[in-house]
C-alpha cells in the first residue's frame, strides 16, 4: 500500500490545511472520491433493522461529506462539523437546535442581517424572545443576562461595520449565568480566529466565503466541541438539512489554498487601506489590522491575521458621485457576497436596521480586495474618486 499523505504528522496550521480531511482517500489517490448516493443498501435484513453500518442514507453525509466535515472541524479547532446548504441556514439551523420557546437570546447589534430577519420573524413566532446588545459590550453583557438567557449570540467583525467582540470577556460572563456562546466566524475562518480558545461553544460559518474562495459554491457549516455536539447533531438531523457532494469537494478543494489565499488577500487589504488612509475623500478605515482604527487592540490580542474584507467612511458626497464613483470601477464588481479571488465593493447603510446602537456615517463602502495586484486596483479607485470629485 502507498504511503498516505494524511499518515504525516500534524504540524503548523498551514500543513494541517493541506491534510485535512485526507484520511478519507482512496486507492492512492491524493484527494478523496465525489459520492453521489441517496440509497445506502444493507447486506441482510438485521443489519437493515439495526441500522448499524457507517453510511445509513444520503441525506446523513457521504465519505465526501466526511472528509469536509472532518477538514472543517480540525481548521475550526472545534471537535464536529455538519454540513448545511448555506451559511445562513447553518446560522438557523443552530439557533433552531438550541432555542425553545420561552428562551431569550442576546445578539449582537453588528450581526448579518438575514441572522437578524431570522430572529425576529421564525424564532419570534415560535417563542423564542431576541434582545440587540451593543457590539462592544464586552464584560457588561452580564448586565443583560436573564434566567433564560440560552444564547450570546457573537460576530467578529461586524457585519458592513467590523466592530470586533471582546469574546473572552461575553464568554466568561455567558458562561457564568449558564448561557451558550455562539460566533458567525466567516470573516476570520478558524485559520485566524480560533473561537473555542477564546470560550465559544458553537461555531457558525459561511464557507460561500473564503473556504470555497472561487464565488462558485453555496454552503455552511456548524462547529460544536464536545458539549454542544450531541444538541446541534440531534437538530441538524431533524431538520433534514443536507448539502451536495460536488460543492463539499469544491470547499475541501478551496481549503488547500485557503491559508496562501488569506495571507494574500491581508496583504492586498493593508496595501489597499493604507492608500486609502491618504485620500482626501476618505474619513476613516474600518479594517481591525489598522494600528489607527477601532477594534485594533481586541484584534491584536485575539487574532492571528486579518482578510480581505473591510468597509471605508467617505467624507460626505452626493449620492449620485457614489454612484458615479461606483458605476465605473473596471476591477471592482458590485455584489454581494465575498471571499472570492475578485475586488468587490458595496454602498452600505444599516442605519435603518440597527436597534441597539446608532449608525450615521455615510456615505459608506465596503470593500473585498481580491487577489489582484493591488496597484491595479489603487488604479481603478484612484479613477473612481476622480469621478467622484467631478460630480460632487
Ligand atoms: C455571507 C454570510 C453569511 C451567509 O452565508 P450564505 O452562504 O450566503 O448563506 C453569514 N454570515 C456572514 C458574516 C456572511 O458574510
Amino acid at each position: 500500500m502507498a504511503k498516505k499523505f494524511s499518515d504525516l504528522a500534524p504540524s503548523t496550521p498551514q500543513t494541517k490545511l493541506l491534510k485535512a480531511g485526507l484520511t478519507f482517500s482512496e486507492h492512492g489517490f491524493v484527494n478523496p472520491a465525489v459520492y453521489h448516493g441517496s440509497t445506502v443498501q444493507f447486506a441482510t435484513v438485521a443489519a437493515l433493522r439495526e441500522r448499524k453500518q457507517q453510511y445509513i442514507y444520503g441525506r446523513d453525509g457521504t465519505p465526501t461529506h466526511r472528509a469536509l466535515e472532518e477538514a472543517i472541524a480540525e481548521v475550526e479547532g472545534g471537535k464536529a462539523a455538519f454540513l448545511c446548504p448555506s451559511g445562513l441556514s447553518a446560522i438557523t439551523t443552530a439557533l433552531l437546535s438550541v432555542a425553545s420557546a420561552g428562551d431569550h437570546i442576546l445578539m449582537t447589534d453588528s450581526v448579518y442581517r438575514p441572522a437578524r430577519h431570522f430572529c425576529m420573524t421564525v424564532l419570534k413566532r415560535l417563542g423564542v424572545e431576541t434582545e440587540f446588545y451593543p457590539p462592544d459590550i464586552g464584560a457588561g453583557i452580564a448586565g443583560l443576562i436573564r434566567p433564560n438567557t440560552r444564547i450570546v449570540y457573537t460576530e467578529q467583525p461586524g457585519s458592513q461595520t467590523m466592530e470586533i467582540q471582546d469574546l473572552p470577556a461575553i464568554s466568561a460572563a455567558a458562561h457564568a449565568a449558564g448561557a451558550l456562546v455562539m460566533l458567525d466566524n466567516t470573516w476570520a475562518t478558524g485559520r485566524f480566529f480560533n473561537a473555542f480558545s477564546h470560550g465559544v461553544d458553537i461555531v457558525a460559518t459561511a464557507a460561500t466565503k473564503y473556504y470555497c474562495g472561487h464565488s462558485d459554491v453555496m454552503l455552511g457549516a456548524i462547529i460544536t466541541n464536545d458539549e454542544t455536539r450531541k444538541l446541534i447533531a440531534t437538530g441538524h438531523h431533524a431538520l433534514g438539512s443536507c448539502s451536495g457532494p460536488d460543492d463539499a469537494y469544491l470547499i475541501l478543494r478551496g481549503m488547500r489554498t485557503l491559508d496562501i489565499r488569506l495571507k494574500h488577500h491581508m496583504e492586498n487589504a493593508l496595501v489597499v487601506a493604507r492608500w486609502l488612509q491618504s485620500r482626501p475623500e476618505v474619513d476613516r478605515i474600518l479594517y481591525p489590522a489598522l494600528p489607527e482604527a477601532e477594534g485594533h487592540d481586541l484584534w491584536k490580542r485575539d487574532f492571528s491575521g486579518a482578510t480581505g474584507l473591510f468597509s471605508v467612511v467617505l467624507k460626505p458626497a452626493a449620492d449620485e458621485a457614489v454612484v458615479s464613483m461606483l458605476e465605473g470601477l473596471e476591477l471592482f464588481g458590485m455584489g454581494y457576497s465575498w471571499g472570492g479571488y475578485e475586488s468587490l465593493v458595496i454602498p452600505f447603510d444599516p442605519s435603518s436596521y440597527r436597534s441597539a446602537t446608532e449608525w450615521c456615517a455615510q456615505p459608506s463602502l465596503r470593500l473585498h480586495i481580491g487577489l489582484e495586484d493591488p496597484a491595479d486596483l489603487i488604479t481603478d479607485l484612484t479613477a473612481g474618486f476622480e469621478r467622484l470629485a467631478a460630480t460632487c
